[in-house]
């Protein structure tokens, strides 16, 4: 009981543990896995990053009218929704070009843009992919 009441008295003059977030940025660690970034010049339009993304965040959905000098892309538009992602990177591992076509960088989703928008939007892109 004595201890406890120096401990708590101490506590009194400490720094506080928290941080006043998000007015004073979290400091992440230089490993950090964060949002994926998508190099669309280098991407072979496999689709092995598709394939492996356990949430389904990551769609290739065909676009209306390609244009012509664009037949490399095999008629597909890149999706990501940083919403549904875990950030646990198996779409990079999958990718044959890592770090040209796909990585992870150390950003952070942002937590104030988030609507309903971003869902509606993504329920149409994966309604136009089922029906590829
Ligand atoms: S990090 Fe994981 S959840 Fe996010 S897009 Fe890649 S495979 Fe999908
Ligand atoms: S795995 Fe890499 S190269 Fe293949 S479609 Fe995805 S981003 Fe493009």
């Amino acid at each position: 009981m004595f201890t406890s009441l120096i401990k708590a008295f101490t506590n009194l003059f400490k720094k506080p543990q928290t941080i006043d977030y998000p007015l004073t940025p979290i400091l992440k660690d230089k490993e950090y896995r964060g949002l994926i970034e998508y190099g669309e010049a280098s991407c072979i339009y496999c689709l092995k990053c598709e394939k492996a993304c356990p949430p389904g965040s990551i769609l290739f959905v065909p676009v209306e009218n390609p244009p012509e000098n664009e037949k490399n892309k095999k008629g597909l538009q890149y999706h990501y929704n940083p919403y549904l992602c875990i950030y646990c990177g198996e779409c990079v591992r999958a990718c044959p070009k890592p770090d040209e076509a796909l990585w992870q960088s150390n950003k952070k989703p942002s937590i104030a843009i988030k609507s309903d928008k971003v869902n509606e939007d993504w329920f149409v892109l994966e309604k136009l992919k089922k029906e590829e």
